[in-house]
């Protein structure tokens, strides 16, 4: 049994929390590979030790001294260090650092040095081995990881012994330090436990695994405690964010389950997130009768409505309202249409300032009768894989949200049954995903 653990930088950011880290990974043998992110805010206060080392790059361009910043750095480290008793001598690490830094280093190398001084820490802590990720996680020219390189590198530098690796970075081929994008350290997590065959990729944070709902919307959800990961990546996709996206390809393409736990309340089974779950061969949960698995949503859209009076037996025109947006950069997040209209919703954010020139655009090429602009659009999805084929799922959520005051502005339901997504406007985005908590789940 093998299981690859990763903590998150909030799991990682000072000595207590190093300690119950220790218990954690000594609780059971099979925790043998760990990956750590670099300190986080201390208690929700404080900073990022990699926002710090962004900072202090950004110093370094403008010419401006970057002394005290990284002396905020330093002291993290070192007080990790005492409060854990250990021996590493991080102080001349640290000080080749700064001398390098001065002059002149990536800023990829640089931030990188946040994973790199915990995972050292760590590993004399917990008595491990350190496995620098330079060694392992390989890049390929053009940025992408290179899973075959890095998964036979790990396999053969990590079997059978117990390591720590700092998450968030590997190597390009010509030997240079390169990042992954933030939040990488669960990418990591998740290509270890894939190159390793692991048994679970158990990934910690400060919360028991994924709620049900937003807790700033909902009071006190309750966690989900199996999904599938189909579900998660519709519930993250919409707006429950709980790890980092990529990270879930890996493991899941070899159906290794994962666990995301609470360094807070380490018996807490947390979230299971499974490939398939047997329903039916009885989950013994009291979650069993809800068929919705999770609830979340996200403001921030534009609903482009074109009219013109045949379209749906116009060959081409969607096709040429697809194309216009595509060549603004804009992707469709959901296309509700009627016989004679078509309803384009898209991310307001990624419209940015290019709405004049898309509907300039659309007059030209496709004339319709007419055009409307609806914003300040929100979209709120149920998901749940006990929803598909069983009637009445969508009689009860339109109910709830008619009860509760709740205008629809527009359904769409995914092909697989998995969610039931409504459009409503922002105003009424918390009021929706209230009502629908408390009376679904
Ligand atoms: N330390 C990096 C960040 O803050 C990576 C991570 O924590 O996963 O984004």
């Amino acid at each position: 049994m093998l299981k690859v653990l990763k903590f998150g930088g909030s799991s990682v950011a000072d000595a207590a929390h190093f300690k119950r880290i220790k218990s954690i990974v000594e609780s059971d043998s099979a925790r043998s590979v760990v990956v750590v992110s670099a300190p986080g805010k201390m208690n929700g206060t404080g900073h990022k030790v990699t926002d710090l080392l962004y900072l202090c790059h950004a110093h370094i361009k403008y010419g401006v001294s970057f002394d005290e910043i990284f002396r905020q750095v330093e002291e993290r480290y070192l007080n990790i260090k005492k409060g854990c008793g250990l021996q590493t001598d991080i102080e001349s690490e640290l000080a080749a650092l700064k001398e390098r830094m001065r002059e002149g280093l990536s800023e990829d190398e640089l931030v990188s040095r946040g994973e790199y001084f915990t995972a050292k820490l760590m590993a004399d802590f917990l008595g491990f081995a350190f496995l620098d990720a330079a060694l392992w996680l390989k890049f390929s020219y053009d940025g992408k990881i290179d899973l075959k390189k890095s998964y036979d590198a790990l396999s053969k530098l990590a079997a059978g012994r117990k390591v720590v690796i700092p998450g968030f970075y590997g190597v390009m081929p010509d030997g240079k330090i390169k990042t992954l994008t933030r939040g990488g350290s669960d990418v990591t997590g998740a290509l270890a436990a894939a190159a390793l065959d692991a048994d679970v990729y158990e990934n910690w944070t400060d919360v028991s695994g994924i709620l049900m709902a937003d807790p700033r919307i909902v009071k006190d959800p309750r966690p989900i405690e199996r999904a599938t990961y189909s579900e998660l990546r519709e519930l993250s996709y919409i707006g429950a964010k709980v790890l980092h996206e990529d990270a879930v390809f890996p493991v899941k393409d070899k159906g290794i389950p994962l666990n995301i736990r609470n360094i807070d309340d380490p018996d807490s089974p947390g979230t299971l997130i499974l490939d398939e779950i047997c329903d039916e061969n009885g989950e013994a949960s009291p979650q069993e009768g809800n068929f919705i698995t999770g609830i979340a949503g996200r403001k921030g859209y534009t609903v482009i409505t074109i009219s013109k009076p045949g379209m749906s037996s116009t060959p081409g025109v969607l096709l040429n309202m697809l194309q216009i947006l595509a060549a603004h950069d804009v992707n469709v997040e959901y296309l509700p249409n009627g016989i004679d209209c078509a309803s384009f919703v898209v991310s307001t954010e990624k419209l940015g300032g290019g709405l004049y020139s898309i509907l300039g655009e659309v007059e030209k090429q496709i004339e319709p009768t007419d055009i409307k602009i609806t914003e300040n659009m929100a979209v709120v999805a149920a998901v749940g894989r006990k929803m598909a084929f069983r009637p009445g799922i969508s009689a009860k959520l339109f109910g709830v949200l008619g009860d509760n005051g709740v205008n629809i502005r527009m359904i769409t339901q995914g092909p697989e049954e998995l969610n039931i997504i409504v459009g409503v406007e922002e105003k009424d985005f918390e009021q929706a995903i209230r009502a629908l908590y408390e009376s679904c789940i």
